[in-house]
């Protein structure tokens, strides 16, 4: 097993954004739930009322790693986040 693998598992399972090795929910409150990313709220301190957080199901280190599908989700929820 490469270090760099067992490195991505513990990032992984410590990632708070991210479901469990067992299919555990993440530990970031999930609020609406799509197929490639969900809305969560943020459990620091809100930058903006009512601010939240649209985050890729899949770990990402930076949003750039998201693919086109993502990317189509991501815009979709953000849209839909603003008119709520
Ligand atoms: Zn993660």
């Amino acid at each position: 097993m490469s270090e760099d693998y067992k490195r991505t598992q513990k990032v992984l399972s410590t990632c708070h954004f991210c479901y469990g090795e067992d299919d555990s929910l993440p530990k970031a409150p999930i609020i609406a739930m799509g197929t490639r990313a969900y809305l969560s709220c943020t459990s620091n301190e809100e930058l903006l009322p009512g601010h939240c957080l649209i985050v890729p199901i899949q770990h990402h280190l930076t949003m750039l790693e998201g693919d086109d599908d993502v990317w189509d989700e991501v815009r979709v929820s953000a849209y839909h986040s603003t008119v709520m």
